[in-house]
């Protein structure tokens, strides 16, 4: 039935790069198969499944939306992949997203954009818009994310669906292609909250070839139940500039929390209000020397120019990165260069250990926060791609919770709404978030 969909949406929504859907109908037999022997294949048997394109996977191209990589074949799976296809998933394509996942429209795509199901006309969030997409038509039944910003709940608030982003460390970063290393976590994309539950168990868990990785598995799934007494703190920050409709909509859905027992009370989290700079210039440091690696030598695309060194190294990135990741690799350099250091980076990374005390000391007063994920709802394609900051604006209420690690899981306000609530936990407090949206749902 996914490849039914797929056949009649992807056309003008344009959710994936690559499809593979030959290897993953053998994948389905061979699970059949086992089934009928009485083996188990796992939680996620059978059930497809779209990774976006900034996860490593074994012999299927890995682009992350970009000319550099557009013949990239990763010879091992990432943790989160493997992890998947041990469960019994089925890997059926790997979703377009923002060029090295930068941006929150995904027009910035080497591939083209991807467009949003419930109105081809507007964008679909980003970065992971491809994931969120084909999970919001039905092209996937589940699909992986990376948030390093808001890009798994960006999306997913835009299309619809349910998007989880983790506690940093929680989940493997092995294999994936790093944007802001400090930042980035891999999270699910899903259409409710119990595949949401059931995906992070799957993906989640101690991987040693990840210095950052601080979890065991658990049973995140198994201990699901609506939890709606809470106390939950409303961050006043939070709810600046957000289009009336939308905090409507999110009132709403928090009165009918209320009224089932949960207690709310506005909050004050100061250095919210400098989040966003910070943010900017912590992701864009990290991406400047992340990215430092695409010169063409070691894998990428690589310019024909044979010039001297120098000259090739640039001409090879000039040809093969786009505008914005242009940008960010020049501003990320700007900020982290001798004079400028302490001026930019280093404030930054002060405001982000002000913030994560902030949030520490919130979360002993509160179970959970919660916030609309996006401050507007989506706009119509290419209505904002020449005006960065204006997007860079829309990220504000996401990048919190990525600069103090917390997670953050955002469900619709309504079946086929375009508008996304989000709830933050403490660290490692998955399982109340889940159980509190379990409740919201
Ligand atoms: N919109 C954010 C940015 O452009 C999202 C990044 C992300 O989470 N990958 O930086």
């Amino acid at each position: 039935r996914v490849f039914e969909n797929i056949k009649k949406h992807e056309k003008n929504v344009n959710a994936y790069i690559t499809l593979e859907k030959e290897k993953a109908l053998n994948q389905a037999r061979k699970i059949d198969k086992a089934i009928k022997n009485g083996e188990d294949p796992g939680p996620l048997a059978g059930v497809p499944i779209g990774i976006k394109d900034s996860i490593s996977t074994a012999g299927m191209k890995t682009t992350c939306g970009s000319k550099t990589l557009q013949n990239y074949i990763p010879p091992y799976d990432a943790y989160t992949v493997q992890q998947i296809k041990e469960a019994g998933g089925i890997v059926i394509g790997k979703t377009n997203c923002d060029e090295f996942c930068m941006g929150s429209t995904t027009e910035t795509s080497y591939f083209g954009e991807t467009r949003n199901p419930l109105n081809p006309d507007l964008v679909p969030g980003g970065s992971s818009g491809g994931s969120a997409a084909a999970v919001s038509y039905g092209g996937a039944s589940i699909a992986l994310g990376s948030d390093t910003g808001g890009s798994v709940r960006c999306p997913a608030a835009f299309c619809s669906v349910v998007g989880l982003k983790p506690t940093y460390g929680s989940v493997s970063r092995h294999g994936l292609v790093a944007y802001g290393s400090s930042l980035d976590q891999i999270g699910p994309i899903t259409q409710d909250v119990k595949d949401a539950a059931l995906t992070y168990d799957v993906i989640s868990g101690n991987d040693p070839q990840d210095p950052t990785s601080n979890t065991t598995k658990q049973n995140h799934l198994q201990n699901l139940e609506p939890d709606p007494d809470v106390t939950l703190g409303i961050p006043k920050q939070l709810q600046e500039g957000v289009d009336p409709e939308i905090k409507q909509k999110t009132n709403e859905k928090i009165d009918k929390l209320r009224d089932l027992g949960a207690e709310t009370k506005r909050i004050d989290i100061p250095s919210l209000e400098y989040a966003l700079p910070a943010y900017c210039i912590i992701s864009m440091s990290e991406a400047s020397s992340n990215l430092a690696r695409y010169d063409g030598v070691r894998y990428g695309h690589r310019s024909k120019s044979n010039e001297d060194w120098n000259t090739e190294f640039s001409k090879t990135r000039a040809e093969s990165f786009g505008d914005e990741v242009k940008r960010r690799i020049i501003l990320g350099t700007y900020a982290l260069s001798a004079g400028y250091y302490d001026r930019y980076y280093n404030k930054a990374l002060k405001i982000r250990n002000l913030l994560t005390k902030e949030f520490k000391q919130t979360f002993k007063e509160v179970d959970a926060l919660i916030s609309p994920t996006m401050p507007y709802k989506p706009f119509e394609i290419g209505e904002k791609i020449n005006d960065p900051l204006s997007l860079y604006m829309g990220d504000a209420l996401n990048v919190p919770v990525n600069m103090v690690g917390n997670p953050s899981i955002t469900i619709p306000t309504n079946k086929n709404e375009p508008i996304g609530i989000q709830i933050i936990g403490d660290h490692h407090q998955e399982q109340k978030i889940l159980n509190i949206a379990k409740a919201m749902e």
